[in-house]
């Protein structure tokens, strides 16, 4: 009852009172309000804000009915999708497009060693040490593989395949896709090998030339 008689006397005293009045409860305010609601209290209902009638005060509001809320849900919603869009674009021209397959202690390069050609580098770590896809590509194969116990091979889109061998186990299978940094196995000790490490390769395509893997990483920002 107060604050509808408060609404219909500052009605009489002007607008920026109303204003006053309804941001908070200022004090000052409602002191001016009661006086001249208490002396005038036929006035309230003269405006028509009285007593029961008191709720059809603030109907001046309804200029939200002029807005198509349909319509400007939908212009929200397409702009919030083009943010999306653009986040996701720039995640991906972000995120890292090749990494180090393995941390560790760099134990063997690509070459020469103890009369034969080492393919590949070593890493070595403790067993179940992540071992990631240096690169997007496809698993061409997850599995058993003579000489290194089990490994992953993984077929880039360049057409280049990555050998990660002597792994202790594997996560991924054969025709799934992987992104650069993706953990496909842990390392190990499986296969012919003195320690648990990884042996890492890379061939210039499946069954083609094998690359230096040391070479080929630095190349593309990889420091091993
Ligand atoms: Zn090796």
């Amino acid at each position: 009852m107060v604050a509808a008689v408060a609404v219909g006397a500052f009605a009489a005293a002007g607008a920026a009172q109303t204003v006053q009045a309804l941001g908070g409860p200022s004090q000052s305010a409602s002191d001016e309000v009661m006086p001249l609601a208490a002396s005038a209290p036929d006035g309230a209902a003269a405006f028509g804000v009285g007593g029961d009638e008191a709720p059809a005060a603030p109907q001046i509001i309804p200029v939200a009915k002029t807005v198509d809320a349909a319509s400007e849900a939908q212009k929200l919603a397409k702009s919030q999708q083009i943010v999306e869009q653009r986040e996701a674009a720039e995640a991906e021209r972000l995120r890292p497009k090749f990494v180090s397959p393995a941390q560790g202690t760099f134990t063997s390069g690509y070459g020469g060693r103890w009369g034969t050609v080492h393919y590949g580098i070593d890493i070595a770590g403790p067993t179940g040490t992540p071992i990631l896809s240096a690169a997007d590509g496809t698993i061409l194969e997850a599995g058993t593989a003579s000489g290194f116990g089990l490994w992953v091979r993984v077929l880039h889109d360049t057409g280049e395949v990555t050998v990660y061998g002597h792994v202790d186990s594997y996560s991924v299978s054969k025709g799934q896709r992987v992104k650069a940094g993706e953990q496909i196995a842990r390392m190990g000790n499986r296969g012919v090998s003195t320690g648990t490490h990884l042996h890492f390769e890379v061939w210039e395509s499946d069954g083609g030339l094998k690359l230096n893997p040391q070479t080929w990483l630095n190349a593309r920002g990889i420091v091993v």
